[in-house]
């Protein structure tokens, strides 16, 4: 940036007639860390060391961590910033992310700083994304720590395509401390190329955890966790190893040299069970609570596991993101049933009850019918909005898929048009991904209106429906009846005032005995599962009373379902296999 910003001033119009013909590249900015993790004691904190040359006009800015995957003022982990040469100033700007260091012109700027957990507890269950315990924000417990590049790292104030020489000396590692992170396994000295939003998208771990290793084709693939677990390193390893292999061979690519997969435990209440995770550079991170099974994670390292491509591959997403996430996690996720289906980890029948759940959550849903605009704003704080763009993606690949297999006698399927977005970033031809590209793909494939079927159900918001026949021929499509969730009254109001408000008559829960007005001592609710029962303790004449319904309103609505057809042959259930 400072580099570029003396070009313009200079040159103006050299620099531009250059850049446009590819002779100025953008300047590779070096930055160098020293890492010292300090989690031995009750308050684990990792004291990081940052240099950087300075600007020639004596005048630099810095760019603190801000936001990530819905996480704020991620800069209050930041705790100490200060210069640790002589003679400089470290001023505050208007924004809090943004510092500006007044110094010698040129010279080399050093930095400290703490990086500390700025909420307080252990790791917590559910939303990732909304909880500041869920893995997004920093942890430092201890023994361990668990970061990602986004919220831990101070850097020069740069464009985000800005490319980084970054060297990182982790200091005062004892010899069984554990360090993984995206760049490398349990090494001290650490150096690598990336850009700015790159470096962002990466994690760290370090501490008590183990390290499981295996070797897909020659490249390395580490896993690394701690705690207990109901399954064994090995086994969780091993399972990785498969879908590692069954996604390389999807995308027919081999390269990636390191791959590292992080598996932190989450302590929780034995009733509730969450599985999370994010795909990051040459990693993924997935924050899963301790009584999950193997088979519970399973999609979640495949679906994870496809990010790697989709769209980290592509080169990210145009702004803002959210509405191209139709694509990035609703094609992800068809296709880690179709991979898991495919290596063999799932059989017909388990594709078709996820399929199942998939279609009864949206059909059901609450915002079933939000345009696009309402899932950019509401992504990260609305669970129902931000389970939309999955949904309407997967099902939208299932059925483009279909048309594209069927206009091209299977001579053609939308694996081949995910295979020329691959082609296309690597080649250059796209920097990022948007709506208006993968419709241009697309396109090509089959002589069908997706861009229409875009503005309908992905912008406007129509239900998609009509799945006869999109699973191919041992696969039948048929429907069942329910209801859309309906608790009967006003949640909120019960768990601040303790009172009931806002009973809906009729309704399930006004059948069961509850009124307005009514004391409210205890509720257990299962949000947007109809066939969980509702109970609540209420106080009725000074006795206690038990309510129980099921939380399902009485107007019922028809639900797409899939079912494999009966006493299939062995070789028609093989010939199927061969098209999903
Ligand atoms: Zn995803």
């Amino acid at each position: 940036m400072t580099q570029v910003f003396f070009k313009i001033l200079l040159s103006g119009l050299l620099f531009l007639i250059g850049f446009a013909s590819g002779f100025a590249k953008t300047p590779t900015v070096k930055v160098h860390y020293d890492v010292t993790p300090m989690v031995a004691s009750d308050a684990p904190k990792i004291k990081i060391g940052l240099s950087f040359k300075g600007d020639r006009s004596g005048s630099t800015k810095i760019r603190l961590p801000l936001e990530f995957a819905g996480q704020s003022r991620l800069y209050q982990a930041i705790k100490n910033l200060r210069l640790t040469i002589s003679d400089a100033e470290l001023i505050d700007t208007d924004q809090p992310e943004i510092k500006a260091i007044k110094h010698r012109g040129g010279e080399t700027i050093r930095l400290e700083y703490e990086l500390i957990q700025d909420w307080t507890g252990a790791p917590e269950a559910g939303g990732a994304s909304a909880k500041p315990g869920g893995g997004y924000r920093p942890i430092l417990q201890p023994g361990y720590f668990h970061f990602l590049g986004s919220g831990a790292w101070v850097l020069p104030d740069l464009p985000k395509d800005s490319k980084l020489k970054v060297s990182m000396d982790w200091k005062n590692v004892k010899e069984n401390f554990t360090l993984a992170n995206s760049f490398g396994t349990n090494q001290t000295a650490q150096s690598f190329t990336t850009d700015v939003e790159t470096f962002g998208s990466s994690i760290y771990v370090g501490g008590d955890y183990r390290i499981a290793r295996k070797n897909v084709k020659g490249k390395q693939l580490l896993l690394a966790t701690r705690g207990k677990w109901n399954f064994t390193d090995e086994e969780c390893a091993g399972l990785i190893e498969k879908i590692v292999l069954a996604t390389r061979e999807f995308w027919n690519d081999f390269e990636q040299p390191y791959f590292l997969v992080t598996l932190l435990p989450i302590e929780s209440d034995p009733q509730s069970k969450s599985i999370g995770g994010t795909g990051l550079i040459n990693s993924f991170a997935t924050f899963v609570t301790t009584n999950a099974a193997l088979n519970d994670v399973v999609w979640l390292i495949a679906h994870e596991y496809f990010h790697n491509w989709n769209t980290n591959a592509f080169g990210g997403m145009k702004q803002p993101e959210q509405a191209v996430y139709w694509f990035s996690e609703g094609f992800t996720d068809y296709y880690t049933y179709r991979l898991l289906l495919r290596a063999g980890l799932i059989d017909l029948e388990g594709f078709a009850a996820r399929y199942n759940e998939f279609l009864s959550d949206y059909y059901l849903s609450p915002v079933r019918n939000e345009n696009n605009r309402r899932v950019v704003r509401d992504f990260f704080s609305d669970q129902a909005v931000g389970k939309l763009p999955y949904r309407r993606g997967m099902l939208l690949a299932t059925k483009w898929d279909d048309i594209i297999r069927r206009q091209s006698n299977e001579g053609k399927s939308l694996d081949d048009a995910m295979r020329q977005i691959l082609r296309d970033a690597r080649q250059k031809k796209i920097k990022e991904i948007s709506t208006d590209y993968v419709v241009s793909v697309l396109s090509q494939y089959a002589p069908y209106d997706f861009a229409g079927d875009v503005e309908k159900y992905v912008e406007k918001g129509d239900t998609i429906g009509d799945f006869g026949g999109v699973l191919g021929e041992c696969v039948e499509s048929f429907a069942v009846h329910s209801g859309k969730f309906e608790l009967g009254f006003d949640f909120e109001t019960a768990r601040k005032s303790k009172t009931v408000a806002q009973l809906v008559e009729p309704s399930a829960a006004y059948r069961a005995g509850l009124r307005n007005g009514q004391k409210v001592l205890g509720a257990s609710v299962y949000f947007g599962i109809t066939n969980k029962p509702v109970e609540l303790t209420i106080e009725e004449n000074g006795q206690n009373r038990k309510i129980v319904y099921l939380p399902e309103a009485a107007e019922k609505i028809s639900i797409p379902q899939f079912k494999v057809r009966e006493n299939l042959s062995e070789n028609e259930k093989k010939r199927c296999l061969n098209v999903l």
